[in-house]
Parts: structure tokens; C-alpha cells; sequence
């Protein structure tokens, strides 16, 4: 019999297939990107300052798998104890789900459960979650008081230490997870049956192959699809692409005859069938401008920190530990690298000020489009992202289907050329040869696609 976890249950509930490839066949599973993994260290760290608010408790996280029944019994054993009043990780089970709950605080004779989420705003997801924990809890007879998900108060400014009481909010979900325990049991028997089975459910490909979260087992279910499929265009509404193919209409022409494509469509169509990619070069140009002057092109270790670091910060405000500037001088490339050492994020954008204010422009690309809002305008040359003229310019490449990255973008544009996933950098951020490298490529990179379409 398997037992399932919080997170085996999420994934059930977006695909049972998943879930009985995850738990009978793990091997299908695909290899795990930069950028989830760096998701979910996030997710850890917020967890752990959490505690905080809360101090004193007992940690009952097993250190092993083979620990978790031990961890059960003791952690009831402390719910027992009215000598303790806060427990982290506590762990749970209750027709055979497990769970470990971040925090739980004694309130009087029960006990407030608390569920902690490194996000700004609380997703269906997270209900969803906090309801299965409901549900095995109330299964082990625990009496609450509330249940609380605490999550990241994006209006939090930093003044002198961290005030945990201002940088978390928590929010009572205690009414609302009640009217999914119906729906909780029912799925927990669906998922125990197929589990069973001794072949895997036979769900067809859709929309939950990548929402809310992005499958681990596409690698497998999708390896019959077409590699120049019109699964892949963006510019059509996903649930009609999916229906389509399910539908037996397997090949782009077949698709175009049962279908009345706009000028987009039919471009993105013809990029799949020549294996490249498609863009509207008159909007690019307009929106890049042209390349004369002095040109540098940015590439940036930047990404949005949780938790606020310094004096008047923001959570999630963007930041940068790192950056590379290249450019071209008496028909030679430079490469100028700054990285952070004891500076303070207002003092990293000072410098970066510093470093481009002669340039006539600076091209990068990034998902922050905050990144700049940190320097006054009067300091800034102008600004080209890259990200943001592609997607006005409507450019398209199957790679990007999933993810509107640098790395994406360049594979498109450039075949056979390659650079790491930008996440990379945060995973090894204590590599400073890494990430040099990674920042050296990044710049080549964004100089290259600039070029790609200028006259
Ligand atoms: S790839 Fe899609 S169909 Fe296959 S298991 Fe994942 S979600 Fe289910």
C-alpha cells in the first residue's frame, strides 16, 4: 500500500497519471531544471524564518524516510504534553496520507494550525493544500482552533531588523477548507485505486500537463507528439489545441484545414514546419531602434529576494548580486564584471548607474521589469529589454512555448548554441568562476539576438 504525501496529493489532483507515475514508475520522470529547483529552496527558507514568529518550538521533521513513523508517534506525544506549546514540521496521518504541518501553536485546549507560503498572494492551490491537511488532522482527532496560511506581505518596508509581524500576514482559512472535505475523501480513494492498477490511468494530454504546475512526466506522456506539432504555438487558445489533437487531428495540415487561422497562427504554423522561428522584424526594429552610438549590452545575476535585505527594501524587489557589460572599443569586445561584495542593494544600483551612464544604450533582458525602477531616469541611457520588445514583436519559437527565456530565445535564434538556465547562477551563487562565465554568455547572447535582426 502506498501512503501519500501533501504533495502526491496536489498532483493527483492535477493529473492522476502523474501521480501513479510518480509513485510506480519514478524512472519516467523528467530531469528537474535550474528553475525549479530554485523554487523550492526558496519556499525552504521562508518556512524557516517563519519559526520565528512563533520561537521555542519543537522541530519533529524526520531526518529520513525511515523516520516518519517514528515522527508520528512523537509528535503526538508532544499534542499530549502540556509542557508543549509550538511545533515545527509536525507530522500527521490519516487514511494513508501523510503530512507535516509548518507550524502548529497550542491555543488554549486546541491548537492553530499554520501552513506557510513564501508567495505574495494565495492561490486555489494553496487552499486546496491547507484542506488536505484539514482533513488528515481532523482524521487524528486534533481540535482546532483556526487554520492559518501565512504568506509574504508585499507591502512590508524594511526599517532596521527584520519585523517578522510585518513581513508575514496570515490569513483564517478555517471556513473555507471545510467545504472540500467531501471532495478530499473522495479524491484519496480515486488516487488509492489507481495506485492499485497495475498499468498507468489512461488520461490523454491537456492543459494539466503544465497548470498549475509544469508535469515531471512529459518527457513520457508527450514523446509521440510531433516535435514540429501546432501543440506548441502560443497564439491560440490552448484547451482548442489540446482538443484538436485528442481528437485525432495529429498533423499541422491536417489542423489548418479543420481550422480558420489569423496571419499569427498561420506564421507560428510555418515556423513548426521549418524547425525556426518567427518574428515581426518591422515591430522589433521600431521598438529596439537603431544601433548607432555606443551600445552595451547587459547581462544581470538578478532575481526577486522574499525577504528584504536592506533599510527601506521591499519583499520581492529586485535585486542583483551580480552583472557583465559588453561592448565594442576600437572594434574589440569588453567584457567590465562587477559582483556584490559588502554592498548594499541601493549601493549595487549606484554603481550599475555608474557603470552605463556613457553608453547611448543598454540591451538585456530580464523578467523583472522593475530591475531599473531603482535609478533615477535622468542617469539611465535608454533601456532596450529584449523580453519585452520580443513579446510585442510577437516573436515565436516551440521553445518558448513553456518559458519566454533568454536561454529559450537564443536556442531559437541561434541553433546548436546554447547557454545555462539563468536560475544556474542563484543554485551556485557561491561558484564567482560560474557565474562569471554564465554572465559572460548571457551578455554574448543578448548582443547576438539584438544583431539578429538589425539592418
Ligand atoms: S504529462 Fe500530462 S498527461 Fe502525462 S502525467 Fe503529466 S499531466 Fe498527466
Amino acid at each position: 500500500m502506498f501512503s501519500l504525501s501533501k504533495s502526491a496529493y496536489i498532483k493527483g489532483d492535477q493529473c492522476i497519471k502523474a501521480l501513479y507515475l510518480e509513485k510506480r514508475r519514478p524512472f519516467l520522470r523528467d530531469r528537474i531544471s535550474a528553475r525549479q529547483l530554485a523554487v523550492f529552496s526558496r519556499g525552504t527558507n521562508v518556512g524557516i524564518l517563519a519559526r520565528d514568529c512563533y520561537p521555542g518550538g519543537l522541530d519533529m521533521s524526520p531526518k529520513s524516510p525511515k523516520m516518519f513513523g517514528k515522527m508520528i508517534t512523537e509528535t503526538i506525544k508532544n499534542i499530549n504534553n502540556p509542557n508543549v506549546n509550538v511545533l515545527y514540521e509536525a507530522v500527521f496521518k490519516y487514511d494513508d496520507t501523510l503530512i507535516m504541518l509548518d507550524i502548529m501553536v497550542r491555543d488554549g485546549d486546541r491548537w492553530k494550525a499554520i501552513e506557510v507560503k513564501s508567495s505574495s498572494a494565495l492561490s486555489n492551490t494553496y487552499y486546496k493544500d491547507a484542506a488536505l491537511q484539514y482533513y488528515v488532522l481532523n482524521g487524528c482527532g486534533i481540535q482546532l482552533s483556526d487554520f492559518q496560511l501565512m504568506y509574504i506581505n508585499s507591502e512590508y518596508t524594511r526599517h532596521d531588523d527584520i519585523d517578522l509581524t510585518q513581513l508575514f500576514k496570515c490569513q483564517s482559512v478555517l471556513n473555507d477548507i471545510k467545504t472540500y472535505q467531501e471532495e478530499i475523501r473522495n479524491n484519496i480513494q480515486k488516487f488509492k485505486t489507481a495506485l492499485n492498477m497495475s498499468h498507468s490511468p489512461a488520461i490523454p494530454i491537456g492543459v494539466q500537463c503544465h497548470e498549475p504546475y509544469i508535469c515531471d512526466f512529459r518527457g513520457h506522456c508527450w514523446k509521440n507528439v510531433p516535435k514540429d506539432s501546432y501543440l506548441f504555438m502560443t497564439a491560440m487558445n490552448e484547451e482548442i489545441l489540446f482538443e484538436e489533437y485528442n481528437n485525432g487531428i495529429c498533423t499541422n495540415e491536417d489542423f489548418i484545414r479543420h481550422n480558420s487561422l489569423d496571419n499569427i497562427q498561420l506564421k507560428q504554423i510555418e515556423a513548426l514546419n521549418n524547425n525556426t522561428y518567427y518574428i515581426n522584424k518591422v515591430s522589433f526594429l521600431k521598438m529596439s531602434g537603431n544601433t548607432t552610438g555606443k551600445i552595451a549590452y547587459l547581462s544581470m545575476m538578478d532575481y526577486n529576494k522574499a525577504v528584504p535585505e536592506n533599510e527601506g527594501e521591499h519583499p520581492y524587489q529586485p535585486t542583483f548580486d551580480a552583472f557583465c557589460i559588453l561592448y565594442e572599443d576600437d572594434e574589440k569586445t569588453v567584457y567590465h564584471f562587477w559582483e556584490k561584495t559588502e554592498e548594499t542593494n541601493k549601493e549595487a544600483y549606484k554603481i550599475l548607474a555608474d557603470s552605463i551612464k556613457d553608453f547611448d544604450k543598454v540591451v538585456f533582458f530580464t523578467h523583472n521589469a522593475d530591475v531599473f525602477h531603482q535609478i533615477p531616469n535622468e542617469d539611465l541611457p535608454e533601456i532596450i529589454d529584449l523580453h519585452s520588445v520580443l513579446i510585442k514583436a510577437d516573436f515565436f519559437h516551440k521553445k518558448i512555448r513553456l518559458h519566454f527565456t533568454l536561454k529559450n530565445v537564443y536556442e531559437g535564434v541561434k541553433p546548436g548554441n546554447s547557454i545555462n538556465e539563468h536560475e544556474s547562477m542563484i543554485l551556485n551563487n557561491s561558484d564567482k568562476f560560474f557565474i562569471k562565465e554564465c554572465l559572460r554568455k548571457e551578455a554574448e547572447a543578448i548582443k547576438e539576438i539584438f544583431n539578429e535582426w538589425q539592418e
